[in-house]
């Protein structure tokens, strides 16, 4: 598939994406921020700033390392650059990240930090600590187009996609927020680098998973995600395994398969309901791609096999969709489809105004058990963060609500769009 695919994808919903800031765009100062950009892509805005070409290539590969490997925010420390060159990148450049309004931080350890971008939009990340492992919730978009009926980041607008920028930059400053940085002399390029890598551990990191289960759904901003995950999974940089990056989609299926080709991470589908009837009612989208289409595109997901399954994410909404009979058509479904498949039970986290009420942890319970009977292991979520709202489907910022008679037209545009 071409990456024209991308644009001429209808959009579910009442809003396309409006037109986002260019990846490469001056600041009111002239200055160009770097965060986000990948190596070919400083290379190329240093060669448009006047350097030669080798020059170009060594100092793109210096500051790219300075900037996701180490963490810097600006030229001075660049030890391995040249005292005179320094001034010079700081006077057409800026290292960024998103501007943070307000961080919290809940009972059990969530934290949660509302950001916002250069031109005013308001956003959100979550950072769940646990035992053994600290996953980074992001976001892929400012609100979400596709009104799940349970979720509360479904009652915004959209009001863009983030750019690479803006998603890498959740990363960093998660970074910036743990302390995370390796310390020490790791410069590249003119030093050594064999001795460089050695130094460098990802051990004892608090930070070591990230999942896009912010607001937003990643597979409608393809390319700025992918964008973004390659720069978070570049070995010189940030290095973090595809293994330990799941992408989260309400099931956006034309995208599926590029997004297993060209970024590789984990998998995750919020499927939610087994019935036609209840998952058009809530994730609108099943209208256009339906539970049959969706599962044949994760049947067909390259890279998911009995070592890397897919999850299918499924909020138990009481009465609605957590009968024994829903668990018991949730497991034929899994087999007929062969698929290397985990079940993530979710408890639904209530918001203000909400339609359902969560099911009771008897059926939860009940639910979960007919699952693994049938060989799927069924885990249920722990709600993370709820008294700060960061858990699962809470996030939504202030600025851009929607009418409930805006939510249900765009419903029923999304299903028309088809
Ligand atoms: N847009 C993507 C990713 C973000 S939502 C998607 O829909 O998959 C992350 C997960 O939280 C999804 O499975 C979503 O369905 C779930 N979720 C949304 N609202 C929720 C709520 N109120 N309670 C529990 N889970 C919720
Ligand atoms: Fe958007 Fe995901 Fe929420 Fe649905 S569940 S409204 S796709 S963020």
């Amino acid at each position: 598939m071409s990456d024209s695919m991308t644009t001429a994808m209808p959009i579910a919903g009442h809003f396309d994406p409006v037109p986002v800031p260019r990846n490469v765009t001056a600041r009111e100062d002239g200055r160009v921020d770097l965060l986000g950009l990948s190596r070919a892509e400083i290379r190329d805005t240093f060669s448009a700033a006047g350097l030669d070409e080798r020059q170009a290539k060594l100092r793109s590969k210096q500051v790219f390392h300075w900037i996701y490997h180490r963490g810097a925010t600006d030229f001075d420390g660049m030890t391995d650059i040249a005292k005179t060159m320094r001034p010079w990148l700081a006077q057409r450049f800026v290292i960024g990240r998103p501007d943070v309004v307000e961080a919290q931080v809940s009972t059990d350890g969530t934290r949660k930090w509302l950001l916002k971008s250069v031109d005013g939009h308001e956003f959100e990340m979550v950072f769940i600590p646990d035992a053994d492992r600290g996953t980074l919730c992001v976001s892929s978009q400012v609100g979400c187009t596709l009104n799940c009926r349970f979720c509360h980041t479904g009652t915004m607008r959209l009001v863009r996609n983030l750019t690479p920028g803006e998603i890498v930059g959740q990363v960093m400053l998660a970074r910036d927020a743990l302390g995370e940085w390796p310390r020490g002399n790791m410069a590249v390029g003119d030093m050594d680098e064999e001795s460089d890598q050695a130094a460098y551990t990802a051990d004892g990191r608090m930070l070591t998973n990230i999942v896009m289960m912010g607001m937003g759904e990643p597979l409608y901003n393809f390319d700025h995600v992918r964008d973004a995950l390659k720069v978070v999974m570049d070995g010189d940089g940030l290095a973090l395994s595809k293994r330990r990056i799941t992408l989260s989609t309400s099931g956006v299926v034309p995208m599926m398969e590029r997004c297993g080709q060209e970024i590789g991470v984990n998998l995750a589908v919020s499927l939610h309901a087994v019935t036609k009837d209840i998952r058009d009612e809530i994730v609108p989208i099943n209208k256009k791609y339906g539970i049959e289409e969706l599962l044949q595109a994760c049947a067909d997901y390259p890279g998911a096999n009995n070592a890397r399954r897919i999850t299918f994410e499924y909020v138990m909404l009481k009465d609605k969709n957590d009968s024994d009979d829903d668990a018991r058509e949730l497991v034929r479904l899994l087999k007929h489809y062969r698929l290397p498949a985990k079940v993530n039970l979710i408890p639904f986290n209530p918001w203000e105004g909400a339609p359902y009420e969560c099911s009771t942890p008897e059926r939860i319970r009940a639910f979960s058990n007919i699952i693994f009977e049938g060989g799927i292991s069924a885990p249920v979520r722990t709600p993370r963060g709820r008294d700060i709202d960061a858990a699962c489907g809470q996030l939504k910022t202030q600025a851009t609500k929607k009418s409930r008679a805006e939510r249900d037209r765009e419903a029923a545009e999304a299903a028309t769009a088809a």
